[in-house]
């Protein structure tokens, strides 16, 4: 076995890490941490330091680490067939198994899952769908997308453009012009602090409107959203909000495409946010919680309506051009194949509906009362805490006294607890598994309140 040192110095060497400040890793500045193993909702790293891991990875791992069953069917693909396309209607046992569940538990009205094998690339295949539908339809001028600040669809081109976040276009020449953004349903975030929750929904109901009527509906093809915004801050919507936005595009013939790759497969506490909250989306796209990180592997779920132009247009133009070598991957398949069983067997979406609730209401009966905590704000079994230097203006601390780091960084010193710094705003993210018990969640809290009360007695 190599020593720690040595991976160490081959890490800084070799490694391009993503999302990493490049200069500091290199020299050494940041932490390398090297993880060996896991076991529910612990990961252990190479030190033998055992961590409670209340983001699942990057809220991916829904089942929880080191599930047999989910290995055992990987090997068991990878000894059998490691390999084969989808290309020209070929398939696998379990490309065409998990298509079939993936249906069976999608929202009315779906249709046919894409097999990617990223966030990223699904959201990709979205937009190319959606712009062939309107050229299938003879609308070639409707292909605009509407997505949030504060959005998150991923890192590719036009994904990257599609996310809301400064972080992710900065330098990078991004958003790419088809891409317009409307307003984040942030109601703690809003400017006018006088306005009530029905209020803000109308506002950005409003804004959606103007931003459509500038550009006009027939140069819009969709609107893309999660059903509750993720790494933009971890926000549930007002109420109302989504049923007043799907009437405004309704109106304007824009489709919805549903980003559900946090909220897919239970991590709200229903299997799909599109279901919880009465989303009716032409799209959904599905990644993390498909496979629970097992093996990468996404998802495009397209609806009747939007297979039958796709149908269409195929009979006119020949088959789709569209197709990634490892599209339907049968690893990737088999992996989720495991894991949906795994889910229905402990009904790991009713834990997380009931300890979401234990865990999401013990956080804000514990934290609220801490002078620099804003608000606590959570569905399912994910949940935030958003940190602020006055709460009654509502004053946030400057981004260069990175708080929110600076409280993830306590919380795994002092409990080893893992929570996420999320990108932009001071705010502490948990999307622990949905296998976490209600004595993991209380841990969580206890050293959650710890975190946030060391570092706070340091900054006021
Ligand atoms: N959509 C959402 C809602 C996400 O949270 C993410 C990843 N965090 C993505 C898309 C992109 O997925 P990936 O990182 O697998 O490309």
């Amino acid at each position: 076995m190599l020593r720690n040192d040595q991976l160490a110095e081959w890490d800084r060497e070799n490694f391009f890490h993503p999302s990493t400040h490049l200069a500091q890793f290199a020299r050494g500045e940041q932490c390398n941490r090297v993880i060996r193993g896991g076991e529910g909702v612990y990961i252990e790293d190479r030190d033998g330091t055992r961590m409670l891991d209340a983001f699942a990875g990057l809220y991916c791992v829904n089942i929880g680490y080191g599930r047999q069953e989910v290995a055992e069917a990987i090997a068991e693909q990878a000894r059998e067939l490691a390999y084969y396309h989808a290309y020209v209607g070929h398939s696998t046992e379990a490309s065409i198994t998990l298509s079939k569940m993936i249906l069976d538990r999608a929202p009315a009205n779906m249709s046919k899952v894409y097999f990617g094998l990223s966030g990223s690339d699904a959201n990709e295949t979205n937009i190319k769908l959606v712009w062939y539908y309107n050229n299938v339809l003879g609308r070639p001028e409707k292909k605009k997308i509407i997505s949030r600040w504060r959005g998150y669809h991923g890192s590719g081109l036009m994904t990257g453009s599609l996310t809301g976040l400064e972080l992710f276009h900065k330098k990078f020449d991004l958003p790419l012009e088809q891409v317009i953004h409307t307003d984040a349903p942030y109601y703690f975030r809003r400017q006018n602090l006088e306005q009530t929750e029905a209020q803000f929904v109308e506002s950005c109901v409003a804004s959606l409107e103007e931003l459509i009527e500038q550009e006009g509906a027939d140069t819009i093809a969709a609107f893309i959203g999660e059903p509750v915004l993720g790494t933009g801050g971890i926000v549930p919507p007002p109420t109302g909000y989504w049923e007043a936005i799907q009437a405004v595009l309704k109106k304007h013939d824009i489709l919805l495409i549903a980003d559900e790759v946090v909220t897919g497969f239970g991590r709200l506490g229903s299997m799909f946010g599109s279901d919880h909250y009465g989303i009716e989306p032409d799209i959904i796209t599905i990644a993390k919680g498909l496979t629970s990180a097992y093996a990468p592997l996404s998802g495009s779920i397209v609806s009747k309506n939007v297979w039958k132009v796709l149908e269409l247009g195929t009979d006119e133009f020949g088959p789709i051009g569209h197709g990634w070598t490892y599209s339907a991957h049968p690893i990737g398949a088999a992996a989720g194949v495991a894991n949906l069983r795994l889910i229905d067997q402990f009904d790991l979406v009713t834990n997380a509906k009931d300890t979401g609730a234990y865990f999401n209401a013990t956080l804000k009966e514990a934290l609220s009362d801490l002078p620099i905590v804003g608000d606590v704000r959570g569905e399912g079994i994910l949940a935030a805490v958003e940190f602020v230097r006055d709460k009654d203006t509502r004053q946030f601390f400057d981004a260069s006294e990175k708080v929110g780091p600076q409280i993830a960084a306590a919380l795994l010193q002092r409990s080893k607890v893992i929570g996420r710094a999320m990108p932009q705003g001071d705010i502490l993210g948990f999307a622990p598994p949905l296998c976490l018990s209600r004595q993991e969640a209380d841990l969580i809290v206890g050293a959650a309140r710890d975190a946030i009360s060391d570092v706070a007695e340091n900054l006021l």
